[in-house]
């Protein structure tokens, strides 16, 4: 039996139809697909690639996997998403765009794309970065790994440069098990895009391949999964919308906690709902919070760790990092799980109160 079949085509359909997408490109995890969607921007050997500072790993990885650099960005202390004022400077001040390549003065390397992650179910500011991006003629290829359901403007995240990635993994907020989907306008990135994953074969029968390929296709029984879950997708939104506002509720006068941001624009789906402990709290005190919760069962857990601080990345350029280790230092995520009952939520706020305390 082959693992291709008629699911697939029809959960790329569904992702494609729901965000708005010309394209959709279902593949074996978000991982893969942001390796793709670098492969496709062109990202080559000696390249640098823009990436935010505070994220889940995989898209630091994933420029790694094409043999570029990373340039970390801080993140903004109001949004927690990558510093757009940041980026303008460090484009401004460090790089001049040379026959059309954006050129870093210190490296000389050229940088090619950005990658903004949209971390914990909100958005980057989408406007200024693709504006910058145009101006420095650099591609944007979206991290929306846990943007899914997530619109800036009324745009859904993803959508907004030249090629975006959602995970369908099993802790995000439509799952396949395990799936990833790129989603790009550009007819020619999904065609190349589509014949790298299924190893680049040329002929099925004959089995012949015109370059390097990779087994990135998604299998039908995962797309059959995906399209299930895509079918209640709005459901878990609303459930998590819920949830954030019942903690907001529950948490608003904890002196000196910060809830998250509900920036102007932004529809999130506070996909992981996370929030600040005061500003007198270090890492420590951090620490034994989570621990604390952990311990009444409670699953709680902290940001991410900042990749700077990452022993793979520590010799990365890295700009101006100030905010992100901040933000790492004073924040909980909190149980946000769309199965969270009222019980619940109100078992986790009493527990967090008494951790605190
Ligand atoms: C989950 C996640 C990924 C990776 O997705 P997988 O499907 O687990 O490979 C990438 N980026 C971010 C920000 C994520 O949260």
């Amino acid at each position: 039996m082959s693992s291709a079949g008629p699911f697939v085509e029809r959960f790329e359909g569904l992702v494609a139809e729901y965000t708005g997408s010309p394209y959709a490109v279902a593949l074996i995890n978000g991982t893969s697909a942001l390796h793709l969607g670098l492969m496709v921007a062109g990202v080559a050997s000696g390249d640098e690639v823009i990436v935010s500072n505070l994220t889940f790993i995989a898209p630091v990885h994933a420029i790694r996997y094409c043999n570029a650099h990373p340039v970390l960005m801080d993140a903004d202390p109001d949004t927690w998403q990558i510093d757009v004022r940041k980026l303008g400077q460090f484009l401004n001040e460090r790089c001049e765009v040379v026959e059309g390549a954006c050129i870093n003065q210190k490296s000389k390397r050229r940088i090619r794309a950005i990658v903004p992650v949209h971390i914990l179910g909100s958005s980057c500011q989408m406007e200024q970065i693709v504006e910058l991006a145009r101006e420095y003629n650099l591609f944007v290829i979206e991290d929306a790994a846990e943007g899914l359901g997530v619109r800036y403007q009324k745009r859904h995240v993803g959508t907004w440069g030249d090629a975006g990635v959602y995970s369908f993994n099993g802790n995000k907020i439509a799952t396949c098990g395990g799936g990833g989907i790129l989603v790009t306008a550009r007819s020619d990135w999904a065609r190349r895009a589509r014949h790298l994953i299924t190893q680049a074969r040329v002929d099925p029968v004959e089995n012949t391949h015109d370059e390097v390929g990779y087994n990135y296709r998604l299998t039908n029984i995962h797309a059959a999964l995906g399209l299930a879950q895509m079918e209640q997708l709005n459901e878990f939104v609303g459930k998590k919308r819920d949830n954030a506002d019942a903690y907001d509720q529950a948490l608003k006068d904890v002196d000196g906690l910060t809830l998250p941001p509900r920036a102007r624009g932004v529809d999130s789906t506070f996909w992981l709902y996370t929030v600040l402990l005061p500003k007198t709290f270090g890492l420590a005190r951090r620490q034994m919070v989570v621990r604390k919760l952990r311990q009444e069962g409670v699953e709680a857990r902290p940001f991410w760790h900042p990749v700077h601080r990452q022993l793979p990345y520590r010799t990365c350029e890295a700009y101006r990092i100030e905010c992100s280790d901040d933000l790492y230092t004073r924040g909980v995520c909190l149980p946000s799980s769309v199965g969270l009952s009222k019980v619940d939520l109100e078992y986790c706020v009493r527990i967090f109160k008494e951790a605190v305390e």
